[in-house]
């Protein structure tokens, strides 16, 4: 991986904001897209990226799930900043097939049926929309779980075959924060709420103030399968 190490190179020194124009250069705009959950990190790597080019592709997976407060922060961040996210939805025979065979809550049932979910609502749209990339662009952090703590600014994302880049990944949550704040950045009112790590709302609750981060999601299954499939293999 020569290339993979000539990149890490030349993004050892840049910030997040630096290292979102090189990628833009680097893959060129169509070639390389945002994923938002919008996630405060997410929101950060969303202005930075509709500031450097409101052409520049940012998508979110609607896994028909959300929040009410999740669909009000994508309303105001469109409208703030003057862009238009390129939504996936997953297949609806699928859905209809898992729901009818599994029920709307199968993913209280087994890891399993919850992989399965996760699948068809998140992975196999983010499959298709990865396809049409050579890299993408996400908001983890090392320090969110024991899942991350391996992380680096850009990896080969073997379950896609392209190039993942984490402009935050060496961010503390205060950082994240005090971003948000000095640049009034929308924000997910459940964070007022004490969410700290949001997804579908049947597998996400707020946690304490020193719990882990992602303690709130999934929170029946132990803490080393707590990956939906979309981050569940990251690079060394
Ligand atoms: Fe299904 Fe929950 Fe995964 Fe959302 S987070 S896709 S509801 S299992």
């Amino acid at each position: 991986m020569d290339k993979l190490n000539d990149y890490r190179e030349q993004l050892r020194a840049k910030n997040p904001e630096e290292t979102i124009l090189w990628a833009l250069n680097e893959f060129g705009i169509d070639r390389i897209v945002l994923a938002s959950s919008f996630s405060t990190e997410d929101q950060v790597l969303t202005r930075i990226m509709a500031g450097a080019d409101d052409s520049a592709r940012i998508f979110t997976l609607d896994t028909g799930r959300h929040f009410q407060k999740t669909y009000d922060v994508m309303q105001r961040t469109m409208e703030k900043y003057g862009f238009r996210y390129e939504v996936c939805f997953p297949a609806d025979e699928e859905i209809a097939a898992m729901v009818s065979e599994d029920g709307p809550n199968l993913f209280l049932k087994s890891v399993e049926l919850r992989k399965k979910c996760c699948e068809i609502r998140k992975v196999r749209p983010l499959r298709k929309i990865l396809s049409t990339v050579d890299a993408w662009i996400c908001g983890l952090r090392r320090d969110q779980s024991v899942t991350r703590t391996a992380l680096e600014k850009i990896e080969w994302d073997e379950t896609f075959g392209i190039y993942k880049i984490n402009p935050l990944y060496d961010w503390s949550e205060n950082m994240v924060l005090s971003y948000i704040r000095e640049n009034d950045v929308p924000c997910n009112a459940l964070y007022d709420d004490g969410y700290r790590s949001i997804g579908c709302e049947p597998c996400t609750r707020p946690v304490g103030k020193d719990d882990d981060i992602r303690s709130g999601r999934w929170w029946w299954e132990s803490p080393d399968h707590k990956e939906c499939g979309i981050h569940a293999k990251p690079d060394r």
